[in-house]
This record gives C-alpha cells, sequence and structure tokens, in this order.
C-alpha cells in the first residue's frame, strides 16, 4: 500500500468538544505541535467539519448537547470515506470509558478528563505514527481501503474490524485483531517483533517478545492454512 500522506501542512484535527475552556486547551496544544485545529461545539457541528475538511484525526468528547460522542463515532465508521479515521475519546467518567471500549466503536484511543494537555498531543502522535499506514487520510481522494484481502479465502474489514474466513466470521481478540490488521497494511514485508509491538500494542507494551508469537500462533489457529502469513526465522513474519 502506499504512502501517500497529507502534507504537514494540513494535517487537521477536529476538535468535538462543547466546554471552550477544554477546546481551547487542546486546540492551543496541538496548534503548538503543529497541527490545524478546527473546533465543533456540537456533534452535527463536528461531522460537517469531519466531511469538509478531511482531518487526520478527531478528539470528540463523548457529553456533546446534541448527540453524544458514541454517536457521532457511529456515524464516522458510517461513512464511506471517514470509516477509517482515528478518533481520540475525551471521556468524563468511568462509566464512559467502559462505554468506549465495550461497544467496539473503533476508537482508536481515549483519555479521562481532567488530562494533561501535554498527554493528549503525545496520544494524537501516537495514533498518527500507529496508523500512517492504511487509514482513509493516506488514499487519494481520501477514500478509504477499508476491506482488504489476505491470500485467497481471508478479507479483514477496518472499519468493521470483522475478519471472514472461508468458513465465515472470525471472532478475534481486539489485539489479535490489530496484529492482523498490521500485517494487511504491510503485506510482502517483513515485520520484525519489535516493529510488530511498537505498532500494535505501543504505549500498551507490558509484555516480552513471545506475546507476539503468542498471537501469531492464535492467528493461525483461528484461521487454518487460508492465513499466508511466513515465519522468517531469525527475524520477525511476513504476510503473503
Ligand atoms: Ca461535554
Amino acid at each position: 500500500m502506499s504512502h501517500v500522506v497529507n502534507a504537514d501542512a494540513e494535517r487537521t484535527v477536529v476538535v468535538v468538544e462543547d466546554d471552550p475552556n477544554i477546546a481551547d486547551l487542546v486546540d492551543l496544544y496541538l496548534r503548538q505541535a503543529g497541527f490545524r485545529v478546527l473546533q465543533a461545539a456540537t456533534g452535527a457541528r463536528g461531522l460537517e467539519l469531519i466531511a469538509l475538511h478531511r482531518p487526520v484525526l478527531v478528539v470528540l468528547d463523548v457529553g456533546l448537547p446534541d448527540v453524544d460522542g458514541f454517536e457521532v463515532c457511529r456515524q464516522i465508521r458510517a461513512g464511506g470515506s471517514t470509516a477509517a479515521l482515528p478518533v481520540l475519546f475525551l471521556t468524563a467518567r468511568d462509566g464512559e470509558i467502559d462505554r468506549v471500549l465495550g461497544l467496539e466503536l473503533g476508537a482508536d484511543d481515549y483519555v479521562t478528563k481532567p488530562f494533561s494537555p501535554r498527554e493528549l498531543v503525545a496520544r494524537v502522535k501516537a495514533i498518527l505514527r500507529r496508523g500512517s499506514n492504511g487509514a482513509a487520510s493516506d488514499l487519494p481522494g481520501g477514500i478509504a481501503a477499508t476491506v482488504l484481502d489476505l491470500g485467497d479465502a481471508i478479507t479483514i474489514d477496518l472499519a468493521r474490524r470483522e475478519v471472514r474466513g472461508a468458513a465465515g466470521v472470525v471472532a478475534l481478540a481486539t489485539k489479535e485483531f490489530d496484529l492482523l490488521a498490521h500485517f494487511a497494511r504491510h503485506q510482502g514485508i517483513v515485520l520484525s517483533r519489535q516493529q510488530l509491538i511498537d505498532a500494535v500494542w505501543g504505549a500498551d507494551w507490558y509484555g516480552d517478545d513471545r506475546t507476539v508469537d503468542v498471537h501469531v500462533r492464535q492467528l493461525r489457529k483461528k484461521l487454518g492454512d487460508d492465513l499466508p502469513l511466513a515465519t522468517v526465522w531469525g527475524v520477525g513474519y511476513r504476510l503473503g
């Protein structure tokens, strides 16, 4: 897959947040980090800005005056050209975190209020680093390549986080899916364990190198011989 990434000057982030103090703070720090920032105080306005300006990422508050952030995220995921758009949730309460994670909305990350603006910027950068190879913004015209073929029998729908094998939908754990998605976006390339750890686990990493192998073993078990994933001895793995 090609790396046609938006020019740095056009790295727009849409911030959907109805509290003007928080919105301005996030705005300030993201601007200092070199992003162009557009603010929306409602979900409807946020969706409008996203459609108009094709941002590289959305910072999305859960509690909004019109529709909640979950609904906004659902609409982002349902939109053809925005389905793979990274979303960083701002959550106010523990209950909201559970919903962000539990609903499998495809949230890329979240921060809980009150948060450090520096931390938020670090999260934004981390998401963009790991997502810079397959998201909608990578492709000319912003067309989302959300369904990828792995070999002859397996397809992976990045937006719906759904994997299909010869026998139908295959249930994968979150990191198993993330790992498979990363392989899918780098077909034909040998990926080392460390590269996979950085891309798939990033700041969440707390295991050792064998965790990658364990997840690969699970993928092979669940997808069987249809998965064209080769072990490159002493280096790592290659798909296709
Ligand atoms: Ca709010």
